[in-house]
């Protein structure tokens, strides 16, 4: 959900009357398969040492916590919530929230590894932790939503700390939700250490410690790496055609600097609809469209609609998965026509997938390279409060440039000089910059 959407509709609501147990989403094991196989192929690559191989292979800590939730109507449902926290030898644990019925402990486990890699890639002193909840927020109303949260929140307890473990919005999460957790989590402090804990989640609303930029900056630090990889291959975005699947926070924002840059969207898919028009469609028409239509793309008037199967095998020059996991698989990779994939999502190609792009010479730009803006600017926010500082958007964006730029040279140099793709090269620097920390640390006792 965009930072620009509002959890406001109330549909009706699900009632259930007992625990429920979350059913086991299909790809959630896939997706641990998929993060641990290609961690493995870098620890192959650098000769990882088989110590660090084993901790790295595990999680440190996971919570699960079930909370109950008074509902609108007075009734009461209890609700599962996770926060996995893989490693923190670089840092305190840091990743996003996630509220979606695929939530489980498997996800995060996978999604939480993805964040130690993305974190120590772009050089940030954190480690990676994931969490969220299996729900669907569209059947919940603000208030209901509100309330989830602040029990969530309160259910972590310490397992969460500005110093420990650092919540950002994720998958149907954003500022508000980050300012419900704020001020849960600070309320429980002694009034004294209140304000000292803001920094505890970061994608906070500008006014409530939130920083200028962030609700775009993974969007644009998607385009930014595209536009990287464009500019080293000497061509130029405009004219440029590409397809997005998710139109939320990420692909919007991903979106717009594209278009703004010349280059044409000619397809779109999110959870109720693919749609597709050859002539570009606007993306600030089909934002405004979806605003009004409870956030469906279903029936933008400037476009054909379009089944599912057949979205990624759209004619395009740039294909940006910005949704959930596990979306380009084995089942579907050789249809695509794109020679970059984007990923503004984690883990949206699994490794067969992968293997077939790879051989067809497609060019991946890797999640934990590409989408890595948003935890770029999660790092400055924090340093922003720590600090009491109030940074504005010219210095957010300047240093967001530096950073990203840094890393993509980083991986791209790497890539070229072992001849490996780029998804291995940022794996092999991400892991190296851990390892030196345990070598150097040894292991307690
Ligand atoms: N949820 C985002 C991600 O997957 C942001 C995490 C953060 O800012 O901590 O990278």
């Amino acid at each position: 959900i965009s930072d620009r959407e509002s959890n406001s509709n109330t549909k009706e609501m699900t009632l259930t009357k007992e625990l429920k147990v979350p059913a086991k989403p299909k790809n959630a094991r896939g997706m641990v398969d998929n993060v641990l196989e290609q961690f493995n192929s870098a620890s192959d690559q650098i000769g990882l040492h088989p110590n660090i191989r084993k901790i790295l292979s595990i999680t440190n800590n996971e919570v699960i916590v079930n909370f109950p939730v008074k509902m609108d109507n007075g009734d009461v449902e209890i609700f599962q919530g996770y926060r996995v926290q893989h490693n923190n030898a670089l840092g305190p644990y840091k990743g996003g929230l996630r509220y979606h019925p695929t939530v489980d402990i498997d996800a995060a486990r996978a999604l939480a590894m993805w964040m130690t890699w993305k974190t120590s890639l772009a050089g940030l002193p954190y480690g990676g932790g994931k969490g969220g909840i299996q729900l669907d927020p569209s059947k919940y109303s603000k208030d209901e939503l509100e309330r989830i949260t602040r029990r969530f929140t309160f259910a972590l307890g310490d397992n969460i700390g500005p110093e420990h473990d650092i919540p950002a919005p994720d998958v149907n999460t954003n500022a508000q939700t980050m300012a419900w957790m704020a001020d849960t989590y600070m309320s429980t402090k002694a009034p004294a250490a209140r304000s000292m804990n803001q920094h505890v989640v970061t994608g906070k609303p500008i006014g409530s410690g939130g920083l200028e930029g962030r609700d775009r900056a993974t969007g644009y630090g998607v385009f930014l790496t595209i536009k990287f990889w464009i500019e080293e291959n000497n061509e130029t975005l405009e004219g440029k055609t590409f397809i997005v699947q998710g139109f939320g926070n990420v692909g919007y924002w991903a979106a717009y600097f594209l278009e703004k840059e010349g280059a044409k969207m000619i397809g779109v898919q999110d959870a109720y609809g693919s749609i597709k028009n050859g002539n570009g469609i606007k993306v600030e028409d089909l934002f405004n469209y979806t605003k009004a239509n409870n956030g469906s793309l279903v029936g933008y008037p400037e476009s054909e609609a379009m089944e599912k199967e057949d979205f990624f095998a759209l004619d395009c020059d740039i294909c940006i998965p910005a949704a959930l996991g596990n979306q380009i698989t084995e089942g579907n990779a050789h249809l695509i026509k794109a020679n970059l994939i984007a990923e503004g999502a984690n883990g949206p190609i699994n490794v067969e997938g992968e293997k077939i792009l790879l051989e067809k010479g497609v060019t991946i730009i890797p999640d934990i390279l590409c989408n890595s803006g948003g935890v770029i600017t999660s790092y400055f926010e924090w340093l922003q409060n720590r600090n009491g500082e109030l940074w504005n958007m010219e210095e957010v964006i300047e240093r967001l440039d530096k950073k990203l730029k840094e890393s993509y040279t980083k991986v791209s140099d790497y890539a070229k000089l072992e001849g490996i793709d780029m998804r291995k090269a940022a794996y092999c620097i991400a892991i190296q910059r851990i390892e030196k920390a345990y070598v150097q640390r040894g292991i307690f006792p």
